[in-house]
C-alpha cells in the first residue's frame, strides 16, 4: 500500500491512502466498524477479521494511511502516544539499554524511569543535539536510540541523519518522535530513522477530541511484532478514535500550512516584544540550529516557547489570556498555552528542570489556526500586565 501511494502527493495520500470508497455502499468515508467480533462462515474460514483487539477495518484504514504519510512499510496504532511508546519498549528485553534525548515529553522519562526500569531496561539521557554524545553513550547492550526533535518545550533539534549514521554504525535502531512537526514538515524515515512514533492526539488528529498514538515501521518484522503486541497487550485504538484521526488527517496539509504561517508571525511578535526575554522557535534566524531546521524540516510549525522572566510574570499573563486557552496538550486548531514547569514538566522536579533549562518563567504556546491578528491582540493585552 505504502509503495503504491509513493508517487502521489502528500495531500492526496492524506485523503485517499488506505481508504478507497466502501465496497458495499460506495461511502466516501471509511465506516466506524463498531464491532467486537466477526461472524465466521465455518471453523477456520473468515474474511480476515476475527476479534477486534486483533484487527478492525477502521483501524486498518488508519494504519495504512499513516504508513503512507511517513513513507513506512506499515503502522500500528495504539490507545495513546504513551501506549505507542510503551509498545516499542516491549520489543526490548531485560538487560537492554536505550540512549535517549535529555529533553523529552515529560511522560516519556516517567514511563522509562518509574515503570520500565523495574522490568530491567536501562536508560541513559544525553543531549542528542550533538550526535557524538549519542555515540559516546552507546554500550554493548544498547539496542535503541530514542530522540524527540524538536524537543518540548525548548525546541532544540537533533540532526536525524547524523544520529542515524551513528545508529547504523553500531547496529542500533533509531526511534524518532515526530509529534511536533507531523509528517507534513518532517520525514524522519527518509533521514534514516528506523521507526517513527506520534501522539496522534496532537497535530495528526488536530481537533483536541481524542487520544491516540502510532508507530510507523520500516521493516516487516517490526510491524509484525507490534501487531502481536496489539493483540497480546491490547492497548489498541478504538474504531471511533481511528475514524477521528482519519478525518483529521485529511486536512493535515492545510492545517499545518496555517499553523506554520501563524507560528512564524507569533514568534516574530514575541521576539520583538519588550516584556519577552527570549523566544525558542526554530524558524527564528537567531535560533542556534536555524540552518539544521531549514535542511531537516520543510516548515517550522507552531510550537513556540518564551521566557517571561519569573513564575509571577508567567502566572499574571496566563491568567489574562482570553483566546489562548490555558491547558496541556498541543496541535489542535485552537491556540493552547501552557506553563511547562508546573504542567508538562512538573514530574521532573526542580533539579531535573534546572538541569535542562526549564525555568519557572517559561511559557509554551501551541499556535492554532484562528485569525492571527486575534492571537496577537490577545498576547499583547496579556503581556501588558507583566
Ligand atoms: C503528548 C505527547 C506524547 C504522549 O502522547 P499521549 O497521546 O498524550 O499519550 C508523546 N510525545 C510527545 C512529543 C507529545 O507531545
Amino acid at each position: 500500500m505504502a509503495k503504491k501511494n509513493e508517487r502521489l502527493g502528500f495531500s492526496t495520500r492524506s485523503i485517499h491512502a488506505g481508504q478507497p470508497p466502501d465496497p458495499m455502499t460506495g461511502a466516501v468515508n471509511v465506516p466506524i466498524y463498531a464491532t467486537s467480533t466477526y461472524v465466521q462462515e465455518e471453523i477456520g474460514k473468515n474474511k480476515g477479521y476475527e476479534y477486534a483487539r486483533v484487527s478492525n477495518p477502521t483501524r486498518t484504514a488508519l494504519e495504512e494511511n499513516l504508513a503512507a504519510l511517513e513513507g513506512g512499510i506499515g503502522a500500528k496504532v495504539f490507545a495513546s502516544g504513551m501506549a505507542a511508546i510503551n509498545a516499542i519498549c516491549t520489543l526490548l528485553k531485560a538487560g537492554d539499554h536505550v540512549v535517549c534525548g535529555d529533553n523529552l515529553y515529560g511522560g516519556v522519562p516517567r514511563l522509562f524511569n518509574q515503570v520500565l526500569t523495574g522490568f530491567g531496561l536501562e536508560f541513559t539521557y544525553v543531549d542528542t543535539a550533538d550526535a557524538r554524545n549519542v555515540e559516546k553513550a552507546v554500550r554493548k547492550n544498547t539496542r535503541m536510540v530514542y530522540v524527540e526533535t524538536p524537543t518540548n518545550p525548548l525546541m532544540a533539534l537533533s540532526d536525524i541523519a547524523a544520529v542515524s549514521r551513528v545508529c547504523r554504525k553500531k547496529k542500533i535502531e533509531l526511534v524518532v518522535d515526530n509529534t511536533f512537526m507531523s509528517p507534513y514538515f518532517q520525514q524522519p524515515l527518509a533521514l534514516g530513522a528506523d521507526m517513527v512514533v506520534h501522539s496522534t492526539t496532537k497535530f495528526l488528529n488536530g481537533h483536541s477530541d481524542g487520544l491516540g498514538g502510532v508507530v510507523v515501521c520500516t521493516k516487516p518484522q517490526q510491524a509484525e511484532k507490534l501487531a502481536f503486541v496489539q493483540k497480546a497487550a491490547g492497548a489498541i485504538l478504538s474504531p471511533f478514535e481511528c475514524w477521528l484521526v482519519l478525518r483529521g488527517v485529511k486536512t493535515l496539509a492545510v492545517r499545518m500550512e496555517q499553523h506554520d504561517h501563524n507560528g512564524r508571525i507569533v514568534a516574530e511578535f514575541l521576539a520583538s516584544h519588550s516584556k519577552v526575554k527570549k523566544v525558542f522557535y526554530p524558524g527564528l534566524i537567531d535560533h542556534p540550529q536555524y540552518d539544521l531546521a531549514c535542511s531537516q524540516m520543510s516548515g517550522f510549525g507552531s510550537m513556540i516557547t518564551f521566557e517571561t522572566g519569573s513564575l509571577a510574570n508567567a502566572n499574571k499573563m496566563l491568567k489574562r489570556v482570553r483566546i489562548c486557552s490555558l491547558g496541556e496538550s498541543l496541535g489542535g486548531v485552537e491556540t493552547l498555552i501552557s506553563h511547562p514547569a508546573t504542567m508538562t514538566h512538573a514530574a521532573l522536579g526542580e533539579k531535573g528542570r534546572r538541569k535542562i533549562g526549564i525555568t519557572d518563567g517559561l511559557v509554551r504556546i501551541s499556535v492554532g489556526i484562528e485569525d492571527v491578528e486575534d492571537i496577537l491582540a490577545d498576547l499583547e493585552q496579556a503581556l501588558a500586565v507583566i
